[in-house]
C-alpha cells in the first residue's frame, strides 16, 4: 500500500508516524513545502488529555514531547491590571518547531520518506494520484481542500476580529488572558510559556479598534512599539518578536464531506477551532490517531474514511461549537469590560458553557469563594 501525504505539519507527519507502526510495509511520503528547520510559529498547547492520547499511540513521541515542555494549570485573567488566578487547568506548551522536529525525526527512524521544499500546486497528477492514499494535510489554506471542493464543499467563515502571534522573553506561567482598554478600543492578549525563555502572545481586537488605532498604515516595528505600549505593564520592558507576524482574520473552516474517492483531509484543512479554546495541533494529532484507527479494522481505505468521518464528525462539530462561542465571547469582550475582575473571569472562564459552577468550584473552591464573596 502506497499512501502520499501533503504538508509536513503535526497532522501529516503524526499520521505517517502511526501509519508506520502499524503497517511496516507501507510506503509513505510526506511533500512538505518548507524546509525542516523553518520557525513558523511560537508556542503550541496541549490538554493532558492530548498528551494522554500521544502517550498510549506513540511513547517515543511522547517521551520526546514531555521531555521539552513547559507544563501548567492555571488560567490568570488580567483585567483592570489585576490578575485573577483559577486553578485546576491543566495545559503543557511547547514551541511548534521543536514539535516539527520531533515529528519529523521520528519519521526518519521509522523509514517514512520526507520531502523538504516540494510545494504542491496541483495534487490532482498521476504523480500524487497513484497511491492507494492520498492526505491532504495542507492546512488551513489547503490547495487539496480547493483541488476537489466540488466534493468536500467547504464552507470557510472569515470573521472580523483581527489577531496576530508574536513571541515575547516575558514568561507567562500559565495561560494567561490579559485585557486593556485604551482609546482606539479594547485589546486582549493570549499569553503562555513555551519553553524555559519564551512565551506565545498572540494579540486580538475588534476590526473597529483595529481601524482606530490605524494598523494598516503602520510597519512592522511601528505595531510592536504601539502593542508594547498598550501591554506596557505584562510585557515587565519585554519585546514582542515577530516571525513573520501579520494581522490577520479568523477563519471557520468546515467541510460537509471528510473524503472524495481515495483522497482525505486532515487537520487544520479540515476544520478549524479558535485559538482561545486550545490548539489546533491538538486536534490535528487527534484526527491523525482517529484516521489511524480506523485502518486497524479494515485495509479497505473508502471503508476506512467513511469510518473516520462517522466516528470523528461529531467530535469536532461539537468542539467547534464550543470553540465558536468562546470566539463570540472574544468579539464581544467591550460589553463585558465593565465588569470587576471577579466576574469578569467567572463570565471568560464559563463562555464556551463546557465549564459550569459546578465545574469550577471542583477546580478551583477557593476562586468560587472568592467570587461569591464578592457579591456577585
Ligand atoms: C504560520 C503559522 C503559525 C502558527 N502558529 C501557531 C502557534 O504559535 N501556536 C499554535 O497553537 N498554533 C499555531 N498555528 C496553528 C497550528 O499550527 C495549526 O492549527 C496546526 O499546526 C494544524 O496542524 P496541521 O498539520 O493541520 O496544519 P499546519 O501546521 O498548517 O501544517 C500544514 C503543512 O502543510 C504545508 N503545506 C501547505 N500547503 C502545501 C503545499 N501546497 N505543498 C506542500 N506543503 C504544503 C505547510 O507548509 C505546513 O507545514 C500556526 C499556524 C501557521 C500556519
Amino acid at each position: 500500500m502506497k499512501i502520499n501525504i501533503i504538508g509536513g505539519g503535526p497532522a501529516g507527519l503524526y499520521f505517517a508516524i502511526l501509519m508506520k507502526k502499524q503497517y511496516a510495509g507501507l510506503r509513505i511520503t510526506v511533500f512538505e513545502r518548507n524546509a525542516p528547520d523553518d520557525t513558523f510559529g511560537w508556542g503550541v498547547v496541549f490538554s493532558d488529555k492530548t498528551l494522554s492520547y500521544l502517550k498510549d499511540n506513540d511513547e517515543e513521541t511522547h517521551r520526546e514531547i514531555t521531555d521539552s515542555f513547559e507544563m501548567w494549570d492555571n488560567v490568570d485573567v488580567v483585567h483592570r491590571d489585576q490578575k485573577i488566578t483559577i486553578r485546576g487547568n491543566k495545559f503543557s506548551g511547547i514551541a511548534r518547531l521543536r514539535l516539527l522536529q520531533i515529528l519529523q525525526r521520528r519519521c526518519q527512524s521509522l523509514g517514512v520518506h520526507l520531502h523538504f521544499r516540494t510545494e504542491i500546486n496541483d495534487v490532482d497528477v498521476e504523480r500524487f494520484r497513484r497511491c492507494n492514499l492520498l492526505v491532504g494535510a495542507d492546512g488551513i489554506n489547503s490547495a487539496t481542500r480547493l483541488r476537489y471542493s466540488r466534493h468536500f464543499k467547504p464552507s470557510l467563515s472569515v470573521r472580523t476580529n483581527k489577531y496576530i502571534w508574536y513571541g515575547t522573553r516575558q514568561l507567562f506561567h500559565g495561560l494567561t488572558l490579559t485585557f486593556h482598554e485604551t482609546d482606539a478600543g479594547v485589546f486582549a492578549a493570549h499569553s503562555y510559556k513555551f519553553n524555559k525563555e519564551m512565551s506565545t502572545f498572540i494579540v486580538e481586537c475588534d476590526a473597529e479598534t483595529w481601524k482606530r488605532a490605524r494598523f494598516a498604515e503602520m510597519s512592522d516595528e511601528a505595531t510592536r512599539a504601539y502593542l508594547e505600549n498598550v501591554f506596557g505593564k505584562d510585557l515587565h520592558g519585554h519585546k514582542l518578536l515577530s516571525n513573520n507576524s501579520k494581522w490577520i482574520n479568523f477563519v471557520n473552516v468546515r467541510n460537509e464531506r471528510w473524503s472524495y474517492d481515495n483522497v482525505v483531509l486532515l487537520g487544520d484543512a479540515l476544520h478549524t477551532a479558535h485559538f482561545s479554546i486550545g490548539s489546533g495541533t491538538k486536534l490535528a494529532l487527534e484526527d491523525s490517531i482517529a484516521l489511524s484507527n480506523c485502518f486497524k479494522t479494515t485495509s479497505n481505505v473508502r471503508e476506512a474514511l467513511e469510518e473516520f468521518e462517522r466516528v470523528r464528525k461529531p467530535v469536532i462539530e461539537e468542539y467547534q461549537e464550543a470553540a465558536y462561542e468562546s470566539l463570540l465571547w472574544f468579539e464581544n469582550v467591550k460589553d463585558y469590560m465593565s465588569l470587576s475582575p471577579l466576574p469578569f473571569a467567572y463570565k471568560l472562564m464559563t463562555r464556551s458553557k463546557r465549564i459550569d459552577y459546578e465545574n469550577l468550584k471542583r477546580r478551583d473552591p477557593q476562586f468560587i469563594a472568592a467570587y461569591e464573596q464578592s457579591g456577585s
